[in-house]
């Protein structure tokens, strides 16, 4: 479905149901509104359940202030209109309270989206709007003013209350939403285990750098095998993005097809949308005809080719291991036992090495060592199959929340050696 097609009404109505379905606003808070070629605000109604909004529900506000519609607009609408005054490139807008972006909004704070590259792409730095009384006019000026600052951010935190991020569009205005939120969950599950790092300039040029730009080939007819692996990614990469183990934008799966050939997720393709023709088929080194590749292309194919058994590899952001990621504090696996004998020795690739040499990176992973952190950009996670490689994506994932959890009641006990030994004797093949 092409979404830019929609009627504004039915895009709120499926962003909404977006936003509630991902646990970012409450029945009663949060709003969102679209400027339409013509001038006209199309907006979600005051106190109307937002779990279960209907396209008559959407209120429509003309240039000169009528309104059409079933209910009063949302009560917070002067700040949209404050908003689309001050910022011509912005035509969609997202209100919401978010519970980690509501943490930073309480202290007064805005989170550094240099935690991941992807975070800093996505969201730009954020502005912070002082409080006011929700729905008067002091609240629209303090918000509008922050979005007209000469930087032109597309998100600000409103200090007591919640965020409101702006776009082109409102997919991208959701991308956002979700990226901010995702950046505060980190950072603050990131504290918790100590010292925070985030990326310099230098190292956000680093990662900017085009690296999926192959030749092209043109495709064959897709074999069998290669018909069963595009439906068992697409089933993945969709259950990754409803477990939050990716976001809507960040996130790559790929598996072999044979020795020459893998499948990969393509670039900037939302990962819920994520459908089997999208998939992109990468052979010796060339891509097919007209589709273009996640940027991970160049890592996935030198690990295929450093480790013949290797038939699937994730890279994701899982919410809690991600923090691991911009932090310190080593990742020890050697909790439970399903932990260990999925994840093994878990290491770290320091940033600017995951851009350096391919072929060093793919020694930091492999059968022995299927699990490595990312700094400050994720997690690699390879495996001999699809199934496998997302069974340990979960695993890592829920290591990486217990122990953070863990943090409340005391010191983790590590098992020790001689159990390691004992477990790694009576599980061999794993
Ligand atoms: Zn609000």
């Amino acid at each position: 479905m092409t979404f830019s097609l929609l009627h504004p009404r039915d895009q709120i109505v499926a962003i909404m149901a977006r936003i509630y379905g991902h646990g970012m606003t409450t029945t009663s808070g949060g709003n969102i509104s679209i400027r339409d070629e013509n001038g006209d605000v199309w907006i979600t109604p005051a106190r109307v359940d937002k779990g279960n909004l209907r396209q008559q529900d959407i209120v429509r506000i003309s240039p000169d202030g009528s309104l059409e519609g079933n209910h009063p607009p949302s009560s917070e609408y002067p700040f949209h209109l404050s908003i689309y005054k001050a910022r011509p490139d912005i035509d969609a807008i997202i209100h919401a309270h978010p519970c980690a972006l509501v943490s930073f909004s309480i202290c007064g704070q805005v989170p550094n989206t240099r935690i991941f590259p992807e975070a800093w792409n996505v969201c730009g730095k954020p502005g912070l709007a002082p409080y006011a009384l929700p729905g008067s006019q002091k609240l629209g000026e303090n918000i509008a003013a922050e979005f007209a600052a000469p930087d032109e951010p597309y998100c600000v935190i409103l200090e007591n209350h919640g965020v409101v991020v702006g776009a082109k569009d409102l997919t991208v205005a959701y991308q956002r939403l979700e990226s901010l939120e995702f950046a505060a969950e980190t950072i603050i599950n990131a504290c918790i285990l100590g010292k925070v790092h985030y990326l310099d300039d230098e190292q956000i040029a680093l990662s900017s750098q085009p690296r999926n730009i192959l030749p092209e080939h043109q495709p064959e007819p897709a074999t069998v095998r290669e018909r069963e692996l595009r439906k068992a990614i697409c089933d993945f990469v969709h259950r990754s993005h409803a477990h939050r183990l990716m976001t809507s934008t960040k996130g790559s799966f790929s598996a072999r097809i044979d020795s020459d050939s893998f499948l990969i997720t393509p670039y900037n393709v939302d990962r819920r949308d994520l459908d089997l023709a999208d998939l992109v088929v990468v052979r010796n080194g060339t891509r097919a005809a007209g589709q273009t590749p996640s940027r991970a292309v160049g890592l996935h194919r030198a690990i295929y080719e450093a480790h013949p058994e290797i038939h699937a590899i994730v890279n994701a952001l899982p919410v809690h291991a991600a923090a691991f990621c911009a932090s310190e504090s080593p990742f020890d696996t050697r909790t439970i036992p399903e932990s260990y004998l999925f994840l093994k020795d878990v290491s770290t690739i320091p940033f600017d090495q995951q851009y350096a040499d391919l072929q060093t990176i793919s020694s930091f992973i492999g059968p022995k060592n299927p699990v490595a952190l990312l700094e400050n950009n994720g997690v690699l996670v390879a495996s001999r199959s699809v199934l496998d490689a997302f069974d340990r994506l979960e695993v890592l994932e829920a290591t990486a929340a217990a122990i953070l959890r863990s943090r409340s009641l005391g010191a983790v006990t590590p098992m020790s050696d001689a159990v390691i030994q004992e477990l790694t004797e009576a599980f061999p093949s794993m």
